[in-house]
């Protein structure tokens, strides 16, 4: 395991209310990091992405735990993994393509797509029945005083 620096953990019903929580809190958590605003604003939308699956597809008739974690690594990484023991995903890389979705006309499969072209790393972890981790990476460049 990375050794880390710094790191919140928060729980929370697949309630949609509190995607938007999740994200935010994620953000103010990370400025300690110096980021820039573009960083920030990938950070938010690859939370997003994975906090509203956790919320539409883990948990699809019922409401369920999320779990987030916000660490940040050595190096300047900023680590986040969305955990739910929800309904799980029998073939992740399928489900990793872009445009695969199980959500029908309103979902257009791009999550893991956006997670993965935001994020440095993406990997996904999940066992059918039981739930799915997701675990996102992603390096914040340290910024020279004069270049702010
Ligand atoms: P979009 O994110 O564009 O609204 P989407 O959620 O269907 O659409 P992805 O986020 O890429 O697209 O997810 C692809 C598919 O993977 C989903 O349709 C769903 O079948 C499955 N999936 C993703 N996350 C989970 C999860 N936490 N639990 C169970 N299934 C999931
Ligand atoms: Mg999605």
């Amino acid at each position: 395991m990375r050794k880390s620096v710094n790191y919140i953990r928060l729980e929370f019903p697949s309630r949609s209310s509190n995607e938007g929580f999740a994200r935010t809190a994620v953000a103010c958590f990370a400025s300690q990091m110096d980021p820039t605003l573009n960083e920030l604003e990938d950070i938010k939308t690859a939370v997003s992405e994975a906090v509203t699956n956790a919320i539409v597809h883990a948990y699809p008739d019922s409401i369920g735990t999320v779990k987030l974690k916000a660490r940040i690594c050595a190096g300047s990484v900023l680590e986040i993994t969305v955990k739910d023991a929800g309904r799980g995903i029998a073939d992740v890389e399928k489900a990793r393509q872009p445009m695969f979705t199980t959500g029908g006309e309103e979902r257009s499969g791009m999550g893991f797509t956006i997670m993965e072209s935001f994020m440095d790393a993406l990997t996904v972890r999940s066992v059918p029945g039981k739930g799915t981790t997701v675990t996102m990476r992603r390096r914040i460049a340290s910024r020279a005083a004069g270049q702010r």
